[in-house]
């Protein structure tokens, strides 16, 4: 069984609205070595993710990559 696991309520630092970080995306998070909570809901995330990517910067990487479980 798990535990010390619980879906928690956080709220996003790119568009303020309360998104869940879900005891699937804090396992995933846990797994690849992740303490912190993410600032960003699945979304802005996910958006913030695509435009580093188009912008092709190769020098600039501030924050791993990580997926959000669904
Ligand atoms: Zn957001």
């Amino acid at each position: 069984m798990q535990h010390g696991f619980q879906p928690k309520i956080l709220i996003c630092s790119e568009c303020n609205e309360e998104f869940v970080f879900t005891v699937a995306a804090q396992q995933y998070f846990a797994e690849r070595g992740y303490t912190e909570d993410p600032r960003r809901c699945k979304t802005c995330h996910t958006r913030f993710k695509k435009t580093q990517r188009d912008q092709k910067s190769g020098t600039i990487k501030r924050q791993p990559e990580f997926n959000y479980p669904d």
